[in-house]
């Protein structure tokens, strides 16, 4: 039985649609590629390499590259004002609203941005616990213990609370763990994904 809901937040809540992603990713390359001297391009092929083995940007900044201006870094990728690509979801907040289970978001951005983007859809007071990357010591999903703080905080078993993300290894991260695991896959871009997945959140009423 499904205790509780744990949603990421990035493509997760919103549509892949809105291009949030894309401002932010753009946004990510150009500090990096700034704070390592290096021309956009090439700043993108390491931190496609780097993120393979880390879970974050900024954990592999700091890991690999000595950064410490963490603050910094978070400020010029989610500046205010960001959330204007994202739209009210009215339909979205009665659906969360009808689920009758409590709800509480995992992500791996900081929390000013999950603030902006859960008001800016109209979903901030839903949520009974908001986890961010700093809650987390700036270490992330997939990491286990990204999940299990989380699942502590919110007095709830891995295999009672059902954990949605549109990313397959921080859902696979879940899974490992015994966690009731779900993907949103919204364009299709995983066919090959085995385990359970969704494309719309109203589907996952399926896996409650
Ligand atoms: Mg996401």
């Amino acid at each position: 039985m499904i205790r509780y809901i744990l949603f990421d937040l990035d493509n997760t809540l919103y549509s892949a649609k809105t291009g949030m992603e894309n401002d932010f990713q753009r946004r990510i390359i150009a500090f990096t590629s700034r704070f390592l001297g290096i021309p956009g391009e090439e700043a993108l092929a390491r931190r496609q390499e780097g993120i393979t083995r880390y879970g974050t940007t900024i954990e592999w900044l700091i890991g690999d590259n000595g950064f410490t201006a963490i603050e910094e870094y978070y400020a010029a990728v989610h500046p205010e004002g960001e959330e204007e690509v994202i739209p009210p979801d009215p339909q979205l907040r009665l659906f969360l609203k009808s689920l009758g289970v409590p709800l509480a978001v995992l992500t791996n951005s900081p929390r000013e941005h999950a603030d902006r983007v859960l008001a800016k859809i109209g979903i901030a007071d839903l949520f009974t616990h908001i986890f961010d990357i700093r809650w987390n010591g700036n270490q992330g999903k997939p990491l286990p213990a990204a999940f299990t703080r989380a699942l502590d905080a919110l007095g709830s078993g891995a295999g009672n609370t059902l954990f949605i993300d549109d990313a397959p290894r921080y859902v696979q991260g879940y899974l490992n763990l015994g966690g009731k695991g779900l993907l949103r896959d919204e364009l299709g871009r995983y066919p090959d994904y085995l385990h359970p997945k969704i494309r719309e959140l109203p589907e996952l009423t399926r896996y409650l």
